[in-house]
């Protein structure tokens, strides 16, 4: 059957040392994964199971560089984040074999309309808009897994015209990796090309027009952006 309109070209990353690319499929999010982040926000850390919210996979800026500061807010946020880029899916995957599904990491922003995601929470109603708008992903290169292994601490920070704004470490996650794929798996069935974007660390913050983020994780890499 043919197809009776064009659809938008598939998303994908390029993959570090190899010759290919990593297809995108989904991109599901955990929100206040870390306890000093989830403390910002105004919330116990202790008492709360995972929960998640998604972005379209076109959201993805491959590699960074300009990112069209959004339109519809003026308060636009940061959040550096730890990415999982899911080689193989599953449902139901027990925590103990979750990496084994794991293709890579990459570094990735999770840039946020604060002001838009705020009226929703206080209005009881979705966060879609506040999180999931066009070049809201920015996303750097994967790491495979066969190279790097499977990173459960390391430095994670981010800076903002070179000050640093955010500084934690993938150890300070409430839920590990291998826990949020299980956790998640129970509610959806994961598929290869999902991404994972694993929560941010306390610090985040407005930026505007101009400002150039530069992102880090240790092992997994580095990503830069310039809001335009
Ligand atoms: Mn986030």
């Amino acid at each position: 059957m043919s197809l009776v309109y064009s659809p938008p070209p598939q998303t994908t990353l390029p993959v570090v040392g190899v010759d290919g690319v990593a297809a995108v499929h989904r991109i599901y999010c955990v929100g206040r994964n870390y306890a000093d982040h989830a403390r910002e926000m105004g919330h116990d850390p202790d008492r709360e199971p995972p929960f998640f919210f998604s972005k379209p996979a076109d959201a993805i800026v491959v590699e960074g560089g300009d990112v069209p500061y959004p339109p519809k807010t003026s308060d636009l946020h940061h959040e550096i984040e730890l990415v999982v880029v899911l080689g193989r899916g599953g449902a139901d995957i027990p925590a103990a074999q979750a990496l084994d599904h794991v293709y890579g990491y990459a570094v990735g922003i999770d840039l946020t309309r604060r002001d838009i995601q705020g009226e929703a929470k206080k209005a009881g109603r979705p966060w879609d808009l506040g999180k999931g708008f066009d070049a809201s992903a920015p996303c750097s290169a994967v790491q495979p897994a066969s190279a790097i292994g499977h990173p459960a601490a390391g430095a994670i920070w981010l800076k903002v015209n070179g000050e640093t704004r955010q500084s934690g470490d993938l150890a300070q996650q409430i839920w590990n990796v291998p826990e949020t794929i299980s956790y998640l798996s129970g509610f959806i069935t994961l598929k290869p090309g999902d991404l994972i974007f694993t929560g941010t660390p306390a610090g985040v913050g407005a930026v505007v027009a101009g400002d150039q983020l530069e992102g880090h994780i240790d092992a997994v890499g580095e990503i830069a952006i310039t809001l335009v």
